[in-house]
């Protein structure tokens, strides 16, 4: 009998997919050298096609998204200065741990659906003889912890702009800077043009094994790179994952549009049932709130699992469900099928 998880519609993560056939074709003659000594020919290739696709000078090939934001704040802060960042961006959530490594101070501030408030972020900027400088703003697009939500291009401008009246520089945290580009229906380099510095995960919906790129200018992704060999980040035949990362740039973009076309259809499927309240997505992420049923989420998590479903819990009221490229439109209703078993059942 074949197990339930494999049976399951995995609405976990887009971190889930697995490497397309065109990936692995790719991997197998990809061309490979020593990347710690001189260079490996896939890598190379990644990093200028990428900062390409960004509109940057130069790109550095990292094993993780998390290190490529972390580069980014060595690169170009310093310690005892400060960082700023929107209260809920996944560098100050979830990589914060970083700023006790690098000296730097993450300053979270007020934000809205992913966007940090302007006034603060002008107050923050002001030098005084009491206060940690900042040095570098960070912002991110789309925002994770605000469910996928795109930033405001002139959200993006007018925060620029005022970092660099203030001589500071801006990192975005692009992990899914494609789906918020498609979103937008913009290019990448129409989003990544009002930061200093991005950083793009390839093993998100883009669907490769492993990786991520940071983008720049060529003096400051030289610095990025001298700081990576630090971490233990050189990687030596790391073309073989490259050539993955180059098939998802390349070719796993333009798909990201299903995607979001499909959290629609399960936002919309679940409003069906009345204690359930979805959000609205703008890309491929779905916020479920379930406090009205009178259970937590934790109990959801477990009890859609039984149903065939894997969720995330996110907080204690609500779940998260990603969709991406292994997720069709029979898998979404079979989500939504699942969340009405459940409640059934608690009706029951
Ligand atoms: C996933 C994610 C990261 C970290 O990416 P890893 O490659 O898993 O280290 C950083 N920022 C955001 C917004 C993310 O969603």
């Amino acid at each position: 009998m074949p197990d339930i998880l494999e049976t399951s519609v995995d609405l976990r993560s887009d971190t889930v997919t697995r490497p397309t056939p065109g990936m692995y074709a790719r991997m197998q003659s990809a061309p490979v050298g020593d990347d710690g000594l001189d260079g490996d020919p896939s890598v190379r290739q990644l990093e200028a096609e990428t900062a390409a696709m960004l509109g940057k000078e130069a790109g550095l090939f990292v094993p993780s998204c998390t290190m490529a934001n972390l580069l980014a704040v060595l690169a170009q802060a310093r310690r005892t200065e400060q960082v700023a960042l929107e209260g809920e961006a996944h560098m100050y959530t979830s990589e914060r741990g970083a700023a006790t490594f690098t000296g730097v101070f993450y300053l979270g501030l007020r934000g809205t659906a992913g966007a940090m408030d302007l006034n603060l972020l002008r107050d923050t900027l002001k030098a005084s003889g009491h206060r940690l400088r900042t040095t570098l703003v960070a912002l991110e697009t789309s925002h994770n912890n605000a469910g996928g939500t795109v930033l405001p291009l002139d959200h993006m401008r007018d925060a620029h702009a005022l970092a660099a009246q203030a001589g500071a520089a801006v990192h975005l945290d692009g992990a899914r800077l494609c789906n918020a580009a498609v979103a937008l229906g913009v290019a990448p380099a129409d989003v990544a043009c009002h930061a200093d510095t991005v950083s793009l995960c390839l093993s998100k919906g883009l669907s490769a094994p492993v990786g991520a790129v940071l983008a720049g200018d060529r003096a400051l992704i030289a610095r990025a790179r001298s700081l990576r060999r630090m971490l233990g980040g050189t990687q030596r035949q790391a073309g073989i994952m490259a050539a993955a990362g180059l098939e998802g740039v390349q070719n796993m973009v333009a798909r990201l549009g299903e995607d979001h076309a499909r959290a629609r259809r399960l936002s919309q499927g679940l409003r069906q049932f009345a204690p359930l309240t979805p959000s609205d997505p703008q890309t491929n992420i779905v916020q479920v709130d379930v406090s009205a049923t009178g259970r937590g989420s934790e109990f959801w998590v477990a009890a859609l699992e039984q149903a065939g479903l894997r969720t995330r819990p996110w907080g204690a009221t609500r779940l998260r469900c990603v969709t991406h490229r292994h997720i069709d439109d029979a898998a979404i209703d079979r989500a939504v099928q699942a969340f009405g078993q459940v409640l059934q059942s608690l009706a029951a």
